[in-house]
């Protein structure tokens, strides 16, 4: 068997195994809820209230696809011409046009070329959330973040690219193979350090002080045992109004995050339902299972890459004669971005059915289902969140069940507990 043939194998491999993964991890069985429920919750939510979040998002909406088409078409010049190919050859020409120049200078290049060209879209964004009242950052602190996240960037993209580049030199026949199990590596690794490594760049976060809230919280994660060392609060207070929470990170370096605002905002028995959403991402092990998804995906993902590289009129288009010389740098991220695109309603879907578990888990671990619907009432009115966004929205970019969903889930769950 050739190469081209035992990549062909391995990527029907690699697609079978995320749509088995996806069907056997992600909870799929739990019925939606009614939409009759979903629009008395929404009646009942302050019209202001509505209207507010309503208003930001439509203001947001222009810049927010406007970056998207500005980006795509950034990356489809960049790749489907020779102008790409260009960029590469010019950034490595100091260097006497040598591989490890052209694949570092030349990808970084053509990497923040689109991020350059959508930074605009950004800084509109920015003037929108602090005119809402919702980003409390000056220019030079957003300027400083947008510095430290091309500064995240740049150190991946250059293991990336460093890494992939020399495979492709060690192994010209069976780099995709290579490259392939070490883009889920990078994947795993990513996720792993992400809360100790590039969390920090961002946020402080300190344990969350000794008190009765904190007792409590641990307290719930002991009852379900859900091993947990701690919980950490994050500073986001001093970047935006808006309140969250999350866990990130698996075995050693998992964490819950709370942000300081929604310590300050909700009332304990609120922050206690937030929290018991937390533990039942930790419970399922819904981090790994994300990762574990992300990771076959991209290994994929390089295959396909490799594949495509059998196709002559790509390659001619771009101006290149192989997928695998740094010069096809931007056909590869052209590829990339548009594979993004169009799996991000998938992702979305996955990620709702997620959330909507670990919903039902707190719902279940917490048992108040009314302190569970008051602060998702509150984390929609201080986020100026669209409590029932657009249903087209929803399905191409909505990562949590909408709050009016939220509300009626636990509603729900009250009547059949009977509480
Ligand atoms: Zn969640």
């Amino acid at each position: 068997m050739t190469p081209r043939a035992w990549a062909l194998v391995t990527f029907t491999v690699l697609v079978v195994a995320v749509v088995v993964a996806a069907a056997v991890l992600v909870p799929w069985q739990r019925p939606p809820v009614p939409r009759a429920d979903q629009l008395a919750a929404l009646r009942e939510l302050p019209v202001d209230q509505v209207e507010r979040g309503r208003a930001l998002r439509a203001a947001l909406r222009p810049g927010r696809y406007g970056a998207m088409l500005a980006g795509l078409l950034v990356a489809l010049l960049l790749g489907f011409t020779p102008v790409g190919a260009r960029l590469v050859e010019v950034a490595g020409r100091p260097f006497g046009g040598h591989w490890a120049a052209q694949a570092l200078l030349g990808g970084l290049l053509v990497v923040f070329l689109a991020d350059l060209l959508t930074l605009p879209f950004a800084a509109w964004r920015h003037r929108i959330l602090t005119e809402h009242g919702l980003a409390t950052q000056g220019w030079a602190g957003w300027g400083l973040d947008l510095v430290r996240s091309y500064a995240v960037g740049a150190v991946i993209a250059t293991v990336a690219l460093l890494g992939f580049y020399t495979v492709v030199r060690l192994a010209p026949r069976w780099w995709w193979a290579l490259a392939a199990a070490g883009a889920a590596a990078l994947v795993v690794l990513l996720s792993f350090v992400l809360p100790v490594l590039v969390e920090p760049v961002f946020n402080k976060f300190t344990p969350m002080p000794d008190g009765p809230v904190r007792t409590q919280l641990l307290e719930l994660a002991e009852r379900d045992g859900v091993p947990v060392r701690d919980v950490l609060v994050a500073d986001a207070s001093r970047r935006t109004r808006a309140v969250n929470a999350y866990v990130s990170g698996f075995g050693p370096t998992r964490r819950i995050v709370v942000y300081d605002n929604l310590l300050l905002e909700a009332p304990p028995a609120e922050l206690a339902a937030v929290v018991a959403h937390e533990l039942g991402h930790a419970r399922a092990r819904d981090v790994l299972t994300g990762t574990g998804l992300g990771a076959l995906g991209a290994a994929a993902t390089v295959v396909g890459l490799y594949l495509l590289g059998s196709w002559r009129p790509v390659l001619r288009a771009a101006g290149v004669a192989d997928i695998a010389e740094p010069r096809a740098i931007a056909l590869l991220l052209a590829v990339v971005t548009l594979v993004g695109l169009v799996a991000t309603p998938a992702q979305a879907l996955v990620s709702r059915r997620i959330e909507a578990r670990a919903d039902a888990y707190a719902l279940a671990l917490h048992g108040d289902p009314a302190a569970y619907a008051a602060v998702h009432r509150r984390l929609s009115a201080i986020n100026l969140a669209d409590p029932d966004p657009p249903r087209w929205e929803y399905l191409y970019s909505a990562t949590h069940p909408s709050t009016v969903e939220r509300i009626a889930a636990a509603r729900r769950y009250a009547d059949r507990a009977g509480r």
